[in-house]
């Protein structure tokens, strides 16, 4: 097993990192930027290198700073949590040339399952569902546009770099798809570099439903279950939770085997997450792969009993899985409320600051994943999402109730929250109904104004 690893990133993630890595009897290390010298994360290590200036490019986006970090202090793996470099395939080779673990799948996966067009192409030859659409990428609007009059309207036109809801359009006439298409583009430059793109039909509405997957390095996957994230404002998730109650035991099997397929067809290891939609025929369609851990991988380990993180480092130790899918039992149910420093009523906008007063919910079946505390200035230069709460109970109608009372509860003061927004949501007639879809904060926004 290893002795030290070094955490490539920052906030609650690295903070839930660390308390894995200390369960475990591993040392472990934080890299902070000078914005966070204060931080939770850089406290609660054993050892804590600081990495450069506050913007993510100078510090936890810049690869060599970290590794060279790593070698300083001896560490034999490292973890990169979400975002930042967690799906860099550059940054996994560099790990390797200096003889550091990195705790994810290879350079070759994400590689392979990174590029969403060759992810699609590899799960269509595989005989995985995926949405109706072009099957290489695209580079030119005339191009694109000839494949979206073929299939008909309305198309989505997706970035083969995407990710985070960025660089994607709705398309609904032809006449309009080479101004979207060019936008589109254009955006993905910026975001990700890389302006190759390709077209999907578009799904009216459809239920974003997701399956974790474990892989170990000799072949062995397991899935383990789904989660539903229908609950999202501008292609991002806000509330996620498990088991889906659109989902029968039935369908968990077809799916949850197709994952596992999808995943093989990958040559995956490490955990994973399979991606679909599931449209209101019920039919479902792979959209992608996330090559790392996912924001709402507390879900899962509730209904499932297992450890992601732990699970994550010891693939990557080279350790085999412990169990097979007939031991993955679902039970009881979860839900994920996303709790971020922003605006609601100015279009969302982030709300950075000093934090003057924290108080958490407890008490059976609540988790809190944060690296929040009293007097914490929240920087302006990361992701607002501040907090996660998590919480459990037997069935949904008793996770609800104990979502609401927690929420509640929760207070947070001297920024600005969603807290109120979530509590909203969550009140909601077709939420309370688990009727809802991906359209679902587009409408609920509506009735608000
Ligand atoms: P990203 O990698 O940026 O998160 P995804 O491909 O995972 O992008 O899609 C994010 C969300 O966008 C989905 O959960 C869904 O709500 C919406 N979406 C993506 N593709 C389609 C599509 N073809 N039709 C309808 N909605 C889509």
């Amino acid at each position: 097993m290893f002795k030290k690893i070094l955490i490539a990133n920052r906030g609650e993630i690295a903070v839930r990192i660390i308390r894995a890595c200390r369960e475990m009897d591993i040392l472990s290390v934080a890299v902070c930027s000078e914005a966070d010298k204060d931080a939770l994360h850089a406290q609660l290590a054993d050892e804590t290198v600081c990495i450069g200036p506050a913007p993510a490019k100078d510090s936890y986006l810049d690869m060599e700073r970290i590794i060279g970090a790593a070698m300083a202090v001896g560490a034999d793996a490292i973890h990169p949590g979400f975002g930042f470099l967690s799906e860099n395939s550059k940054f996994v080779r560099m790990c390797e040339k200096c003889n550091i673990s990195f705790i994810g799948p290879s350079a070759e996966i994400i590689d392979k399952m990174g590029d969403k067009s060759s992810a699609r192409k590899t799960m269509m030859e595989a005989g995985v569902p995926v949405v109706p659409g072009t099957k290489d990428a695209v580079y030119e609007a005339l191009e694109g546009r000839k494949t979206a009059d073929e299939m008909g309207y309305p198309v989505m036109i997706k970035a083969s770099a995407g990710g985070g809801g960025k660089g994607m359009r709705i398309c609904e006439d032809s006449a309009e798809f080479e101004h979207i298409f060019e936008t589109a583009k254009r955006e993905a430059e910026n975001a990700f570099g890389d302006g190759t793109m390709y077209i999907e039909k578009y799904i009216r509405d459809p239920r974003h439903i997701e399956f974790q997957i474990l892989a170990d390095k000799y072949g062995n996957v397991v899935h383990l279950g789904e989660r539903d994230c229908s609950i999202q404002r501008r292609h991002q998730k806000l509330i996620e939770e498990s088991p889906s109650p659109a989902i029968n035991k039935e369908l968990r099997e077809k799916m949850g085997a197709i994952a596992v397929k999808a995943a093989k067809a990958a040559g995956y290891y490490s955990a994973g997450t399979i991606e679909f939609l599931k449209d209101q025929d019920g039919n479902f369609y792979f959209i992608e792969m996330n090559t790392r851990i996912q924001v709402e991988h507390p879900v899962t380990e509730w209904v499932t009993g297992i450890d992601l993180i732990r699970e994550q480092i010891r693939i990557a130790a080279g350790r085999h899985l412990t169990y097979q899918q007939k031991d993955i039992h679902i039970s009881g149910h979860a839900i994920e409320v996303r709790v971020n420093a922003e605006d609601t009523e100015h279009d969302f906008r982030p709300s950075p600051g000093t934090v003057t007063n924290v108080h958490f919910p407890g008490g059976k079946g609540v988790r809190i994943d944060s690296a929040l505390f009293t007097g914490y200035q929240i920087p302006p230069f990361y992701d607002s999402m501040v907090a996660k709460l998590i919480v459990y109970d037997k069935n949904r109608e008793l996770a609800l109730r104990k979502l609401r009372n927690a929420l509640g509860e929760l207070v947070l003061e001297g920024i600005r929250t969603n807290i109120d927004y979530q509590y909203d949501i969550i009140n909601h007639q077709d939420f309370i109904d688990g009727n809802v879809d991906t359209g679902f904060i587009e409408r609920f926004q509506k009735e608000r104004e």
